[in-house]
């Protein structure tokens, strides 16, 4: 018998489980996958270059992250932001711009300026501890896409957010609660955090990829792969764990690190109760898709651009360069979000690749050398990306049980954090709550 078993081996379950081996417990890590790693997902290129298919970023303010980094002996480099920034308009105009907002007409860009500061404002009303304590409920009632029809005066200025925030959220702002949107700025510390790449959330890329984290963690934490736990059977002192497989485990009590929406996958015996298996149906995943394409060298650099660019149409709506610092070849890596996007999940992906290709073609007139093109709707133990979300009415009715241990049972993953949700920082959060919730239960 294990002291703990851990259900899901991305970074959180993986963290979680080097946690209480640092603790002298027995842990044993199942994975329903043939890899470890869950949304940190890195690839190479037959050159050897790393693509990061999943998240990849780490903010000045993510300190568990950045702790762990050190710890680790692993590395980042800054996201390239020299030269100007592109902002694509909605008929296919071409601006440049300095700074994280961009040149827009006045009328716009004061629209835009007091839209963002009315966000801000309302964010205070939502306490990150227990956002399921709805203190304005019309803000949970309606969408974020609601919301911004009703704030925003100018075309402009509500296409500039709504592709914003649906690039920043994974989910589009018909999808998901004003209140949840507040909710996720708040609990990134403000709403510049997230948005920012310079001092914000995207600072700094992971090296040589984010899997390396999970990978190099792993060295020291008993693993299963290929083990997805299809029967979870609990008692107050001890789970029994089977896998498809046919395999069983037994331990003292189990953490269970995969998103909220895999839960209504397993067969509890007993079944979870009521508020617990309504959150496994009302947090669904984002749909993000994710575009890394490689040049021979960052050509864009030698126009004066930073390879940033934000569009208004289309089915690619930002840009990076996360070129390596010495250039040894080029990378952008951009994120599909809105109607076009959602639509080419409805087809092949090579047409899907196709697509992309095409975007990418024609902004920069010249075609990828290769393309990456990964739709995170499409994994089967995870569901979607970046993470889940709630629509108007879940912090309301599930909110309260997201993060509340259900002895032998523990939660983890990023979606159970108080801070950073969505993100590795949460993730590592989230595994450390759950290791000193067993402590304290
Ligand atoms: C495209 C994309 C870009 C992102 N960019 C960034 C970024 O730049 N910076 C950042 O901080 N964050 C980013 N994120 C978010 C970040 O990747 C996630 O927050 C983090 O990896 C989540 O880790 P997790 O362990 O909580 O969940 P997961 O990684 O989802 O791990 C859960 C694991 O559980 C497994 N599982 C599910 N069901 C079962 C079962 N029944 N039995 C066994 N195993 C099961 C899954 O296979 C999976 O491996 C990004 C995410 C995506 C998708």
């Amino acid at each position: 018998m294990w002291d703990a078993l851990i259900v899901g081996g991305g970074i959180s379950g993986v963290y979680a489980a080097y946690l209480l081996r640092e603790k002298g417990y027995r842990v044993l890590v199942l994975e329903a996958q043939s890899r470890l790693g869950g949304r940190l997902y890195t690839v190479y290129t037959p050159e050897g270059w790393p693509v990061d298919l999943g998240g990849q970023w780490v903010g000045p303010q993510q300190t568990h992250l950045l702790r762990l980094i050190e710890k680790l002996g692993l590395g980042f480099y800054p996201t390239p932001m020299q030269g100007d920034h592109l902002l694509v308009l909605p008929e296919g105009g071409i601006q440049r711009y300095k700074g994280s907002i961009p040149k827009l007409p006045w009328l716009a860009l004061v629209d835009l300026g007091w839209g963002l500061h009315r966000f801000r404002a309302k964010m205070k009303a939502v306490h990150p501890q227990a956002p399921w304590h709805i203190t304005e409920p019309t803000w949970e009632a309606i969408t974020l896409a609601e919301w911004s029809r009703s704030q925003f005066r100018t075309i402009l200025a509500r296409e500039l957010f709504n592709t914003g925030m649906a690039t920043v959220l994974g989910c589009e702002p018909e999808e998901v609660s004003l209140w949840h949107a507040l909710f996720y700025a708040r609990s990134a510390g403000s709403l510049e955090a997230l948005i920012e790449t310079e001092g914000g959330a995207q600072a700094y890329k992971i090296t040589p990829g984010a899997s390396v984290l999970v990978e190099t963690l792993a060295q020291f934490v008993p693993y299963q792969i290929d083990q997805p736990v299809i029967q979870i059977t609990y008692c107050p002192d001890k789970v029994e764990v089977r896998t498809l497989r046919g395999d069983t485990f037994q331990a003292r009590w189990a953490i269970i690190a995969i998103p909220p929406a895999m839960t209504a996958r397993i067969h509890w015996s007993p079944p979870l109760p009521p508020l617990y298996q309504q959150l496994g149906q009302r947090m669904p995943m984002g749909a993000i898709t994710k575009v890394v394409a490689f040049y021979e060298r960052p050509f864009w650099r030698d126009k004066g651009y930073s390879g940033h660019v934000v569009k208004l149409a289309g089915a690619l709506r930002t840009l990076f360069d996360t070129s390596p610092p010495n250039a040894t070849y080029g990378q952008l890596t951009g994120f599909g979000v809105g109607a076009l996007a959602r639509a080419l999940l409805t087809v092949s992906p090579e047409a899907r690749t196709d697509h992309y290709q095409q975007e990418l073609t024609k902004l920069w007139g010249t075609p990828p050398q290769r393309l990456y093109v990964q739709a995170w709707s499409g994994e089967p133990f995870i569901g979607g990306g970046y993470g889940g979300y709630f629509p108007p009415g879940g912090w309301r009715f599930c909110g309260q049980v997201l993060r509340k241990p259900l002895p032998p049972l523990y939660w983890a993953g990023t979606e159970r954090s108080p801070a950073w949700m969505g993100y590795i920082e949460g993730a590592l959060i989230a595994a450390q709550n759950a290791v000193e919730n067993y402590t304290k239960y």
